[in-house]
């Protein structure tokens, strides 16, 4: 039983004996598996690799979709140093979860934020001397110094200052009472492409502004891609959060590491479907061979993209069942005439994940998908059920279940 339950008041602990994930997901039409054992697995590969630079666990959009009021205590308690997250209210859910560790605000903050984030002890990444100044008087109010981080922009034009306004921010903000500049950072436009040699270019703008700014002791730049591809990168800190998931990103080498999210189903129904007929909304699939198709009880508003439609795969007892037809708000048909015996109501259908030896990737999803696994998982944020478990022993379970 763990403390932080009575905190968040919404995490379900299995009483007395442990329950495996067959007996929870018995009469669950649909549910996420988070496996904390591959997670905590991931975390010790990683920080093999990174030697003493700071492992930062970024757990924004709910941890990617794997519930980061659960994830981010499990990461800790596996020795995560940081974690970040992109904005400011993200950072105060993680500390309502229990997080003790620093947590940076990667993204826009106002300054009307600064009271709530010195309370929080969130570090935020600072863009303006209003936030700053907002920063300074809230933390001296409250006794306490609010550590801030400077962003460069270095070539993705997307968040940060150009060199010369970062330097001159950073040293406005040296001066203020109460703030103090902890880090410096940038961010990579090209990680994961097969080309990524644009991170050089970033790399020299970024120890331009180091350069001007050698009191900035903490410095990162890289998220899993760059982390995993460019050691000269790794400076102080890398912030991971794909590769925690133990999904590699495209291009990407890395150590061998275990994919921490599965999603199943239970087939809601089986039913014949004549040569010429057709499936689902605009009966777009019509099998020429008389087929049989199984109801899976996910749809997009799971996070099962629509365009996964007559595109995408679901397993089967591990026989790869293609999708047939379009995928609707909350079910989709799989074409399951391949399956070997009768495919029965209550059967396990493995959306994402593996079954009996095969496997289903994010990296294979985004690719039918037509997007990219970061997107696969992270959409997973609606009402699925999510089950954290330490191989196949269910921990917690959120939200409750009745
Ligand atoms: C999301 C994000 C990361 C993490 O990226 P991954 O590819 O998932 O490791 C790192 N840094 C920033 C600024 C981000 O927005």
């Amino acid at each position: 039983m763990r403390a932080r339950r009575e905190r968040t008041g919404q995490l379900v602990q299995t009483q007395g004996q442990q329950r495996t994930l067959g007996e929870v997901t018995r009469n669950l039409n649909s549910w996420i598996e988070v496996d904390l054992g591959a997670a905590e697995g991931n975390v010790r590969a990683l920080k093999g690799l990174l030697g003493g630079v700071e492992l930062i666990a970024v757990v924004k959009a709910n941890a990617y979709g794997a519930g980061a009021a659960v994830l981010a205590p499990a990461l800790e308690a596996a020795g995560v140093e940081r974690f970040a997250v992109v904005w400011p209210h993200e950072g105060y859910m993680l500390r309502q979860a229990g997080v003790t560790r620093p947590i940076l605000v990667l993204g826009h903050a106002f300054a009307a934020d600064a009271t709530q984030a010195v309370r929080a002890g969130l570090t935020l990444t600072c863009h303006s001397r209003d936030l700053g100044e907002a920063l300074s008087a809230a933390a001296g109010l409250a006794g306490v110094t609010a550590k801030v981080h400077v962003k460069v922009d270095t070539g993705l034009h997307r968040f940060g200052l150009e060199v010369d306004a970062a330097v001159e921010l950073a040293e406005y903000l040296r001066g203020l009472p109460h703030v103090e500049v902890e880090g410096l950072t940038t961010h990579m436009a090209n990680a994961d492409e097969a080309d990524d040699s644009f991170a050089e270019t970033q790399h020299e703008v970024f120890r331009a502004a180091a350069a001007r700014l050698p009191w900035i002791g903490y410095r990162h730049t890289a998220n899993s891609a760059t982390a995993l591809r460019r050691g000269e990168l790794h400076y102080s800190g890398v912030r991971v959060g794909l590769a925690i998931h133990g999904i590699l990103p495209p291009n990407t080498p890395g150590p061998a590491l275990r994919p921490m999210l599965a999603v199943r189903a239970r087939v809601a129904r089986v039913t014949d479907v004549a040569a010429g007929e057709g499936v689902s909304y605009g009966l777009t699939w019509r099998p020429e061979r008389p087929s049989r198709v199984a109801l899976i009880p996910v749809g997009y508003a799971d996070g099962w993209r629509r365009n996964l439609g007559n595109a995408g795969e679901v397993l089967v007892r591990g026989v790869r069942c293609p999708m047939a037809g379009r995928v609707c708000m909350d079910q989709f048909l799989v074409d399951v005439t391949d399956v070997p015996g009768e495919v029965g109501e209550g059967e396990v259908a493995t959306l994402l994940g593996s079954d009996e030896g095969e496997a289903i990737t994010a990296g294979a999803v985004a690719d039918w998908a037509g997007t990219i696994a970061w997107d696969v998982i992270a959409s997973l944020q609606g009402r699925l059920p999510r089950l954290y478990h330490r191989g196949g022993a269910v921990e917690e379970i959120t939200p409750p279940l009745w």
